[in-house]
């Protein structure tokens, strides 16, 4: 494992470059019909990844289309309420990265609730002081409501990451509403304030979702920094690729659901106190 200096020396000279690391891909296996989180957030690696070219997450490479261009202010944007007429609302494009110069990123953690590993994700941002914005499958949520509050409860933002974690691509128009209306209801009962963000399993935005993302009184997010920590490549690997590809402005991908993340955490318990420590601040983006 890289000594901490080796790990903050080769994160400069990346940021020098003027690259980060971005995936077209992720948020857990690509688009599966079962995606990351499968029944009951069982799925994950254990589901394999469908076959295929996928970038890995050490190849520089620039944004996706559209990644900044028209992106909401990061911070302090008042939360519409849950449902409006469309031809009120202005759809907007997903939101990769924060408009930010300073040492400030932003934390997503995607497809829990899960018994298991989203208390010890709650115990380590705690620790750190750090807040972060959970992407919530909603039959995990459904299944575990007390888990749901105790997010909310810890100052964590509860975001929409659909019903069942499907490939919103493959569906008609009517499920696609129904994965986000259902997931919105359940999220919204729980703390009684309306949904800001919505994320689509593994990114992938059609235009489908973001009309109905709008509909719904919410906002598309991505990422711009990917450890790929679904495929559970190893503590190390997650926690070097977090610190490579870090910059001012980042939206991180990391799962605290959807399959084994022990080293997702072990990761997590690594980086967060070493970026801290750099001078990096934790938002929830509103
Ligand atoms: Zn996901």
């Amino acid at each position: 494992m890289l000594s901490r200096h080796q790990i903050m020396s080769r994160r400069l000279l990346l940021s020098v470059a003027g690259v980060t690391l971005l995936s077209a891909t992720a948020c857990g296996a690509p688009s599966t019909s079962k995606g990351d989180a499968g029944a009951g957030g069982a799925g994950g690696p254990g589901a394999a990844p469908s076959p295929g070219p996928v970038p890995p997450a050490t190849t520089p490479s620039g944004p996706p289309a559209g990644t900044r261009a028209g992106s909401p202010p990061a911070v302090n944007v008042p939360s519409p309420a849950l449902s409006s007429p469309a031809a009120e609302r202005r759809i907007s494009n997903p939101l990769y990265s924060l408009a930010s110069h300073d040492k400030l990123v932003a934390l997503t953690l995607d497809d829990g609730p899960d018994p298991t590993h989203t208390p010890a994700v709650l115990a380590i941002l705690r620790k750190h002081g750090v807040r972060a914005t959970f992407f919530l499958v909603g039959e995990n949520a459904a299944e575990h409501p007390a888990l749901v509050r105790e997010i909310a409860q810890e100052g964590h933002h509860l975001a929409n990451h659909t019903w069942t974690h499907p490939d919103l691509r493959n569906l008609p128009d009517a499920q696609v509403r129904d994965e986000l209306e259902r997931t919105s209801e359940v999220l919204q009962k729980a703390t009684g304030k309306p949904l800001t963000w919505f994320r689509a399993p593994g990114g992938d935005f059609s235009s489908v979702t973001l009309r109905t993302c709008s509909e719904l009184g919410m906002r598309p997010m991505g990422w711009s920094v990917d450890p790929r920590d679904w495929a559970r490549p190893g503590t190390s690997k997650i926690t070097t690729r977090v610190l490579e590809a870090i910059r001012p402005g980042s939206i991180v991908l990391n799962h605290d659901g959807g399959g084994d993340r022990s080293q997702t955490i072990a990761a997590l318990q690594t980086y967060l106190p070493m970026l801290i420590d750099d001078g990096y601040q934790f938002t929830a983006p509103r």
